[in-house]
């Protein structure tokens, strides 16, 4: 049953006009003249439509205008912006991750700029490719044959598995079924590449003996994913990528079957930390000397560059996912690119990645200047905040 709409209510509404002459919009400053028009007259049609469909709001005309300034104001204001991150957690993803390198900083300014050589080379004077700007630096740093990056490592997955494994089986064990913040899971990931999962293994332990019985003749890839914000504990077990490498090429020797190992490693730590007291996170080259034909990372976690997602690996297999569709869709920009380029040269020189890349130097902050810091932000907080 619609209701029968309140004519004097309707006659009641304010004129745009009557609003924009009323104190909480007039006194309005610094914002565009359209922008509060049109603000005016969005809260005056919300009105109406409401009073179209039966409801009888009070009408005032300076509520009217107080909640036009308001949608005018917040429409006007960065919405994102600086924050002070107290949460003690250094890689925050609500909080933007990694915070960039002076470097990094300076790189993206001087290429944002002007024009620049994204897509050209000045030694060729012919077209480029923008996969050249950080692949070099990527291969030096791993010992990888080649690399590719992308938009992120949620995009590095799915490119993978849509390369080499749609249309067949992937293997992956139960224990690293884990979903990353922001719903990236594993199964979905495989759905959308249209990859065959396999699971493999209970919870808490996964043997070789495992993966070998899950092989078939449409087996393409045993995957491993490192459960970054997860751990286990006590009675568990999972196969090294050494392991899975010596598995698949007994199977090769025996049937003449490719089936590659890749590992998602998630954080993709090019130092080794440990020695400061962060978590051991596997580094790339291990992965890559165990025996990994692939591995994907994120440039803003443990690396401490802008949102990103590499590949390195085989340069056969990586020469393949430039050449996918994907690549294209989900490749960075110039922005991202000069970040990640003066982020990775940094790491050129280990002493200079600890010094320079902030999120490799809160990591290994020790415990008295972390204290020191907060303690002059409580200060600098105490002085403009009052307290009550
Ligand atoms: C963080 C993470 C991802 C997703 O990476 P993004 O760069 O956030 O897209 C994928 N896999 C693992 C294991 C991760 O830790």
């Amino acid at each position: 049953m619609t209701q029968t709409p309140n004519v004097e209510l309707l006659k009641q509404l304010p004129q745009v006009e009557e609003v924009l002459q009323s104190p909480a919009v007039a006194q309005l400053a610094g914002i565009p003249h359209d922008i509060i028009v049109n603000a005016v007259r969005a809260q005056v049609d919300a009105l109406r439509q409401r009073i179209l469909g039966g409801a009888e709001p009070v009408i005032e005309t300076a509520a009217i205008a107080e909640a036009a300034a308001a949608r005018a104001s917040s429409l006007n204001a960065a919405s994102l912006r600086r924050v002070i991150n107290a949460s003690g957690v250094i890689i925050h993803t609500n909080l933007g991750r990694s915070v960039m390198a002076q470097e990094a900083i300076d790189a993206v300014n001087e290429v944002i700029a002007g024009y620049s050589t994204l897509e050209y080379s000045v030694e060729n004077m012919a077209r480029g490719s923008r996969h050249d700007h950080c692949e070099p630096l990527i291969c030096a740093l791993t010992g990888a044959e080649a690399a590719i990056a992308v938009n992120n490592n949620a995009a590095a997955v799915m490119m993978v598995l849509s390369e080499f494994a749609a249309g067949h089986e992937a293997i992956v064990s139960r224990g690293e079924q884990v979903e990353i913040g922001g719903s990236f899971r594993i199964p979905d990931i495989m759905q959308q590449s249209h990859a065959h999962m396999v699971e493999v293994g209970a919870t808490n332990k996964t043997h070789v003996s495992d993966y070998e019985r899950a092989l078939t003749d449409e087996t393409a890839m045993v995957l491993k994913v490192h459960p970054s914000n997860y751990r286990m504990t006590g009675f568990t077990e999972s196969v090294s990528i050494r392991d899975l490498r010596t598995l698949v090429d007994e199977r090769k020797a025996a049937s003449g079957q490719d089936i590659l190992v890749y590992e998602d490693q998630g954080s993709g730590a090019f130092l080794r930390l440990e020695a400061f007291g962060t978590y051991a996170e596997p580094a790339v080259v291990e992965s890559l000397n165990a025996g990994a034909d692939l591995v994907s990372f994120s440039g803003d976690k443990l690396l401490g560059g802008p949102q990103a997602g590499i590949i390195v690996g085989r340069a056969d297999l990586i020469a393949r996912l430039k050449a996918n569709p994907l690549a294209r869709a989900m490749r960075l920009d110039k922005m991202t690119l000069a970040a990640l380029e003066a982020t990775l040269r940094l790491y050129l020189d280990s002493e200079t990645a600890m010094d320079h890349i902030p999120t490799v130097r809160m990591l290994i902050e020790d415990a008295d200047s972390v204290k020191k810091r907060a303690d002059a932000l409580k200060a600098a907080v105490e002085k403009t905040v009052p307290a009550d």
